[in-house]
């Protein structure tokens, strides 16, 4: 066992040497045995066996891969401090607790402990930059939480400010909120963007329209979630499309059930598909959009959505990103009788998309990639305890399938350290549990145990629960005389 290493200096040049170097450029290249040369807040230098300059620290990155920091463009950050509570949950149950019931229950507090926390896991898991789709501002007091718990994190996010518990036409018409949204575009911090976040309903009457053009006012993008199975549909993206509210900066997310038309729109205006597979596999959006992403040559990064639900790295959303489309280009195969020998998405692909696919999706030219003059967002992905860290043939492959948030030892953002062998530096994660210990008990009395409980376990539907009958089984379930008759043979009577 070597000896602990020591963080190093934020102050000083590092340089990670001899790892396996994703760059993610134009061209995806990559690069064996090779040096990435951080100073400052920038990239300097990336290649092999590089001069470092006097001073340099040295991070040795032999036998792991040096990637640049992820990207996640869609997460309901403050849903965090409710971690795994809907496991089970569908769609429907899912808005009934947060849209309907429980969410308006939510104190600027609970969004701040929620977000701290979803914030340093990001950074845990190699996430660098984290949109943060926070929908449950009921108030500016509400907003001003999310954005200082945002601040205290040294990480980049984007605070995407939405709030379902009145219209967006309401809350973009407020001063108040304006000039909040536009003293944050103002500040021109790069670890802190804005976007508006909203969804369009297919009202004929269009009232999202006014709420358009608050953002395009305040120069502010849009992301929305749209083609959200029994939800958001094609008339959404027409109704924008005909208004001209579709720019190049316009995130969608799920973008799962429309028709060709909309992703033609889509496609001919610029704007980017946020897939959040996981979420797409089990909530009931409709399948994640990555076919037509590739059809209609549709920009695309991913995303997580909910810790509610879902794991928070991007590891788990590569991963789900695969098997989805894999699954669906397979079966598709298979209803016509045929047979895929070749698979259209690969590993790179994805890991593409978790990272230089956000930068384009956020407008970033700055992060998304390790080149020389971007910023120093840097993750090394090495785990020498684990028997999963070799033989390391494939790097994408690698990455897509086999990395995890364990393995992920030293983060920079904007060349600081925030985790170095494997443990977040400068993070207080005792005051955040407590933090998030004290919204758990305030919502768990609020609701009451019985509804609290019944919320966390949805009933099952009873027609489901029925074992079918089968012939082949010993035992008739059918039957008590028989069962009983079955066991007594078992029994050897
Ligand atoms: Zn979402």
């Amino acid at each position: 066992m070597t000896q602990p290493e020591r963080v190093p200096s934020s102050d000083r040049p590092m340089v990670f040497r001899g790892g396996t170097v994703l760059t993610m450029d134009a061209a995806s290249t990559v690069l064996t045995d090779a040096d990435v040369l951080v100073v400052g807040d920038r990239i300097a230098e990336v290649g092999p066996r590089l001069q470092a300059p006097e001073g340099a620290q040295e991070i040795d990155a032999r036998g792991g891969i040096v990637m640049p920091g992820m990207i996640d463009t869609h997460r309901h950050m403050w849903q965090t401090a409710m971690r795994g509570y809907g496991a089970d949950w569908t769609l429907t149950q899912y808005f009934v607790w947060y849209y309907l019931e429980h969410g308006r229950k939510f104190r600027p507090e609970d969004i701040a402990a929620g977000n701290r926390l979803a914030a340093i896991e990001s950074l845990d898991a190699g996430v660098t930059t984290t949109v943060d789709w926070s929908h449950g501002l009921s108030s500016l007091d509400h907003g001003e939480a999310a954005a200082d718990a945002l601040r205290s994190v040294p990480g980049r996010f984007v605070l995407a400010y939405g709030n379902i518990q009145a219209g967006p036409w309401e809350w973009t018409a407020d001063p108040a909120i304006r000039s909040f949204l536009s003293g944050l575009k103002d500040a021109g911090d790069d670890r802190m963007g804005v976007q508006i976040a909203f969804d369009v309903t297919g009202d004929p009457a269009f009232p999202e329209k006014a709420a358009f053009e608050a953002a395009r006012e305040l120069g502010i993008p849009v992301t929305t979630h749209a083609g959200v199975w029994g939800a958001t549909n094609d008339d959404g993206i027409r109704l924008m499309h005909e208004h001209g509210f579709m720019t190049p900066e316009t995130i969608y997310v799920h973008a799962s059930t429309l028709t060709r038309d909309s992703y033609q729109r889509i496609a001919a205006t610029g704007g980017s598909i946020s897939v959040a597979t996981e979420s797409e596999c089990s909530a009931g959006q409709g399948h994640a959009p990555t076919e037509q992403v590739l059809q209609y040559g549709i920009p695309v990064s991913l995303s997580i959505d909910t810790s509610v639900w879902w794991s928070g790295d991007m590891f788990s959303a590569m991963r789900a990103t695969l098997n989805a489309d894999r699954m669906a280009q397979h079966m598709d195969a298979h209803i016509n009788g045929d047979t895929i020998t070749h698979l259209r998405l690969r590993a790179q692909h994805v890991v593409e998309w978790a990272t230089r696919g956000g930068a384009h999706a956020l407008g970033r030219d700055d992060i998304g990639a390790l080149e020389a003059g971007k910023k120093a967002d840097v993750v090394l992905i090495k785990n020498d305890d684990s028997p999963v860290s070799f033989p390391l043939l494939n790097p994408f492959g690698q990455v897509a399938f086999q990395a995890q948030r364990g393995d992920v030892h030293t983060v920079l953002v904007d060349g600081r350290v925030v985790k170095f062998a494997h443990k977040l530096v400068g993070t207080d994660l005792p005051a955040v549990r407590r933090e998030v210990e004290a919204t758990v008990e305030y919502l768990r009395s609020e609701l009451g145990e019985d509804a609290w409980q019944h919320g966390m376990f949805p009933e099952m539907p009873a027609a489901e629960a029925e074992i079918l009958a089968n012939p082949y089984q010993y035992t008739d379930y059918e039957d008590e005389s028989k069962r009983a008759g079955g066991a007594e043979r078992v029994l050897g009577r």
